[in-house]
């Protein structure tokens, strides 16, 4: 039996809700199927106001235009992350500053966070990697003392928390991805831009609809709607909204088998866990765990474990890939890409680095079973034991 990396689940009412939008006669976007999803995202989350998007890049895209940056202004972005992270914001003209990552974790180190603030910086963007928290007590202290926005790349955190608030909450902006590889989908592609600060609630609804106040008109606020400022087309269809709803129906079943399959490897490879914080010379023999800080939650987005060098990481993924078993590897530092490495101001980021080389993922979806993931854990022992 193959198993795949990712599979994406279907609760079984996608179709009947597709359907329905359709049935409905209104196909574009914010009607009836994407309000009620950012309903449910409002009440759920206590996020001030939801709007739904194509996909994670378009609500990053959005919140970097609502951070109204002029050319030249500073942007903090860890190096470990997905590329639309940073790319949101260069593309409105900013110049990206990488950050490293904490050596417990990828996720932006923010006691380093202070020493990148220059009169330039604008916006730091903390990226919940694996949906566990960054440290945003931290984060938004140093924002607050420089007077700078928040915006949570909150791509992989849905339904996670820091210190007991949902993770999107906290930044003045945050972008959720929806894409088939994430805990739930819009059918493939969709996202969500949240705005906190009501400051931004008015030019959020414009920039959604093509630079118009469309919005306010069929609210009945303006008697007719026309061009007045920037904007894209940000909104998904209907049908996309549908699919996306029949998942948030099942949102808690999801996240109860997602963190079932996640403790099942936990316990099963524990044994050969060594602590990320041990100096990386007495890691050599041993396996970094999934780190999960006493002020975060577990979502369930992510297995990875780190290994002890690249080598070893590769002889990994080509035991499992033999097995009939996908692992995967991410991110390559963006600091040293072919497109950013000649922007880059030549400062080194060893932690970034060490997860570029060492991190792997396991497969995660909810349609895995335990029997599936103690075969996966089985393998993984079986080829690690000798190399002790
Ligand atoms: C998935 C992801 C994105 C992009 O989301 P899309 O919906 O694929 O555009 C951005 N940032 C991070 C950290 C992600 O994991």
């Amino acid at each position: 039996m193959a198993i795949p990396f990712n599979k994406p689940h279907l609760t079984g009412k996608e179709v009947h809700y597709m359907y329905q939008a359709v049935f409905n006669g209104k196909l574009s976007g914010n009607g009836e199927y994407t309000k009620r999803c950012q309903a449910f995202f409002e009440q759920r989350y206590g996020f001030r106001k939801c709007l739904l998007t194509t996909s994670g890049t378009d609500a990053l895209e959005m919140c970097a235009m609502l951070c109204d940056l002029k050319q030249g202004d500073e942007v903090i972005v860890p190096s470990y992350t997905f590329v639309s992270t940073a790319l949101a914001f260069l593309r409105e003209g900013a110049k990206v500053v990488f950050a490293d990552s904490m050596k417990r974790n990828p996720n932006l180190d923010a006691e380093t966070l202070e020493s990148l603030i220059t009169p330039r910086t604008k916006v730091i963007v903390p990226v919940h990697y694996a949906g566990v928290a960054c440290d945003m007590d931290a984060i938004m202290t140093v924002a607050q003392k420089h007077n700078l926005l928040v915006v949570e790349d909150a791509a992989q955190a849905i339904d996670s928390y820091y210190k007991g608030k949902p993770l999107g909450s906290i930044g003045h902006l945050s972008a959720f991805s929806f894409h088939e590889t994430k805990n739930i989908t819009a059918g493939g592609e969709g996202g969500l831009l949240v705005v906190n600060d009501e400051r931004f609630v008015r030019r959020g609804e414009i920039l959604w609809e093509k630079g118009t106040n469309r919005a306010e008109f069929f609210r009945g606020e303006v008697n007719k709607y026309g061009w007045v400022d920037m904007g894209s087309s940000f909104l998904p269809a209907e049908i996309n909204a549908a699919f996306l709803w029949a998942q948030l129906e099942n949102l808690d079943e999801i996240q109860s088998k997602r963190k079932a399959l996640w403790n099942c490897y936990y316990e099963n490879l524990s044994p050969l866990f060594e602590s990320p914080l041990a100096p990386s010379g007495e890691r050599e023999r041993g396996i970094g765990a999934p780190d999960i800080p006493d002020y975060a939650s577990n979502n369930a987005h992510m297995f990875y474990l780190t290994f002890p060098s690249l080598d070893k990481r590769t002889a990994l993924i080509k035991h499992l890939k033999e097995n009939d078993v996908m692992a995967v590897f991410h991110y390559l530092s963006l600091h040293s890409s072919a497109y950013y490495a000649d922007k880059h101001d030549g400062r080194e980021l060893p932690n970034c680095d060490r997860y570029a080389d060492t991190l792997v993922r396991l497969p995660m979806y909810y349609d895995l079973s335990l029997e599936e993931v103690e075969h996966i854990c089985t393998l993984i022992k079986e080829h690690i034991s000798p190399c002790l």
